[in-house]
């Protein structure tokens, strides 16, 4: 037994570093508390905002900096990420942590086939794949306080409060399957 335990050690000490670190200490809750109470204050004057679209980014370990990178250089746009905010799963980055995209530069983004049917849309994306499973609760908890702090701010209804699904008229899965549309709806005060 002895040797068998020697041999297991001498195993694991030759195992590769771990390939994904994890995510780093970040009091998610005070960072959050601050990114709200700052949302009036973007670094660049304020647009007049109607709509809020949640999508998901269907793939789970994604961060902020990498949407940037793809999408600069997939719609060839400077700024990056074609969303305003993003909120990590915890893989990454904490679980519910937000990160404010391209609200800080105030700037419509290339987020809806249709952008017609949301003019004027703040785009919130959930980092990971929510077709394949369910939606973290701090996620959900995060997505509900930066909808509400959206509303509040900047005058929307909960009725223009959606989700790119339904939004683009079904021609995505976006969020995905397990996001819990009704759930979230009920939370921000739809249809009270
Ligand atoms: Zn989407």
């Amino acid at each position: 037994m002895r040797r068998r335990s020697l041999l297991a050690a001498a195993c694991t000490a030759l195992l590769p570093a771990r390939v994904h670190a994890r995510p780093p200490e970040v009091d998610v809750a005070a960072s959050n508390a601050e990114l709200l109470a700052r949302l009036r204050a973007p670094g660049a004057p304020l647009r007049v905002w109607q709509w809020i679209v949640v999508h998901h980014t269907a793939a789970e370990w994604a961060t902020l900096e990498g949407i940037d990178r793809y999408h600069r250089k997939r719609f060839g746009d400077p700024l990056g990420a074609e969303y305003h905010f993003v909120i990590n799963n915890g893989k990454k980055r904490p679980a519910g942590l937000v990160e404010a995209a391209r609200w800080r530069y105030q700037e419509p983004a290339a987020h809806l086939f249709k952008p017609e049917n949301a003019p004027a849309s703040i785009a919130v994306c959930l980092i990971g794949n929510f077709e394949e499973r369910p939606l973290p609760a701090p996620m959900l908890d995060a997505l509900v306080d930066l909808t509400a702090a959206l509303m509040r701010e900047c005058s929307i209804p909960a009725e223009r409060v959606s989700t790119h699904r339904v939004v683009d008229d079904k021609l995505t899965q976006c969020p995905g399957k397990h996001f819990p549309r009704a759930e979230y709806l009920r939370r921000i005060g739809a249809g009270t």
